[in-house]
């Protein structure tokens, strides 16, 4: 693409904000016969759906089930998907500049979600792992199999760095992992799994009731969990924590943090935060014709000022939001602000138990987890997808998970 290419609408980042605005936007346009053309513009050709993705990686869902492909969500539509990364966006000139060139916009969405935050920590991002994308599950299972495949009768380390949400959620399935299916199928190999938490309690935003419950479940899973420890160095191998401390760690997880890149895509309207100022109406104040939504975005609540959670139930409606908001704008119809009350939290840790925090009530065990795959299972887009995860999840319950691991960075090597 060498001119700029002119747009109407224009979706920038495909995953759960920017993926659900497009699908209500089509229907709208659709219903409300207006004629605009949509396209939507990410760095994959897939959407993916990333709170399922430890789940990929630790082998109770075949990967690319937690991802759909972008042509599929444009096919039969008059709208268009476009593979490429986006580099800058000038929301006065109206102009996007990515890796395949430049487009110009009549309306832009901008969703382009959050990364890993590293912390500047020296060998973080080389020799860690992370479960933020479909290929970062897909390499640490790959690297988790391999390692127990090459290890002999050493015992596997793996070091889970963050004590959050995602940290929690990705100790209780390697647990799981650890004590039932690996046990039949690398029985001569045991597996010690760290949590390792710079605070003096895992989960800081939950309940105390909550963090004392869950870290009594993970331990008693044979989860070691290591509290005002930060880990200060990363090596292929080992880690080191406060400083100091050395131990070896042959699978490092980095769950710790993310961040968000509003600066470097755009010079104004960002806060010290990396996130996108919005008004009430999910649009730059001052330019109207550009929305954002989602991880990127810095979106108020009217009434505390407290800024809505970077989570995708919040992503998801804000994504319905914006394409309401735009369809009654290209009608010139009256519009209300945005209002986000979560219904609650629900985390899984492990097979066949979670934490449902919904209202004043905290439900944990089975029934929590059933209401967690559930939910999840809902929000995941797309009849077909949903099929998939259900055979995965049902097939593994019966059965061991999958542990096939195919190196494709070895091709080259095998054919030689
Ligand atoms: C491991 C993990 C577990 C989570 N679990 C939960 C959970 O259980 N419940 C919950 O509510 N939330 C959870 N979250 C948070 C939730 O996933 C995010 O809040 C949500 O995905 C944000 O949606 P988004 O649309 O802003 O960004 P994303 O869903 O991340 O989508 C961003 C999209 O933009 C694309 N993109 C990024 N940069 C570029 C670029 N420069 N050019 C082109 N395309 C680009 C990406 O490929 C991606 O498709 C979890 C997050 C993680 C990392």
């Amino acid at each position: 693409m060498k001119q700029t290419m002119e747009t109407d609408i224009l979706i920038l980042g495909a995953g759960i904000g920017g993926y659900q605005t497009f699908r209500v936007l089509e229907k709208y346009l659709k219903k409300e016969r207006l004629h605009r053309k949509i396209t939507i513009v990410d760095r994959n050709n897939y959407f993916t759906f990333v709170p399922m993705l430890h789940e990929a990686a630790t082998g109770s869902i075949e990967p690319t089930h937690c991802a759909i492909p972008l042509r599929a969500l444009v096919a039969g539509t008059p709208h268009t998907f476009c593979k490429a990364s986006v580099e800058y966006i000038d929301p006065k000139k109206k102009i996007v500049k990515t890796s395949v060139g430049s487009m110009s916009y009549q309306y832009c969405v901008i969703a382009l979600g959050s990364v890993t935050n590293y912390f500047k920590t020296p060998g973080a991002k080389e020799h860690s792992q992370h479960v933020r994308t479909l290929d970062g599950a897909m390499r640490l299972k790959h690297e988790f199999i391999h390692t127990l495949e090459t290890c002999g009768d050493e015992p596997v380390t793996l070091n889970i760095v963050g004590g959050g949400y995602t940290g929690v959620e990705v100790a209780g399935q390697y647990a799981d992992l650890a004590k039932k299916d690996l046990k039949q199928l690398y029985p001569n190999t045991s597996i010690g799994i760290r949590v390792i938490q710079a605070g003096d309690g895992i989960l800081p935003h939950m309940s105390v009731a909550i963090q004392q419950k869950v870290e009594k479940r993970l331990v008693r899973q044979g989860v070691i969990i290591q509290k005002n420890a930060k880990v200060t160095h990363v090596s292929k191998g080992s880690i080191e924590i406060n400083d100091h401390d050395n131990i070896k760690s042959d699978i490092t997880i980095w769950t710790a943090g993310f961040e968000t890149l509003g600066a470097t895509y755009m010079k104004t309207g960002v806060n010290d935060r990396g996130r996108i100022d919005v008004t009430g109406e999910l649009h730059m104040e001052e330019f109207p014709d550009t929305y954002a939504l989602g991880d990127i975005a810095n979106i108020q609540d009217p009434t505390t000022h407290i800024s809505y959670p970077q989570l995708a139930e919040a992503a998801y409606h804000e994504g319905t939001y914006v394409a309401k908001h735009l369809v009654r704008t290209l009608k010139h119809k009256k519009t209300t602000p945005f209002r986000f009350h979560s219904k609650g939290q629900l985390m899984p840790i492990g097979d066949w138990y979670g934490v449902a925090q919904i209202g004043p009530f905290v439900l944990f065990g089975k029934f929590a987890w059933w209401i967690r795959r559930t939910v999840y299972l809902l929000f995941m887009p797309g009849f077909l997808r949903k099929l998939r995860i259900v055979f995965d999840w049902t097939l593994h319950s019966f059965g061991v998970r999958d542990v096939i691991s195919v190196d494709t960075a070895n091709v080259e090597e095998h054919t030689q």
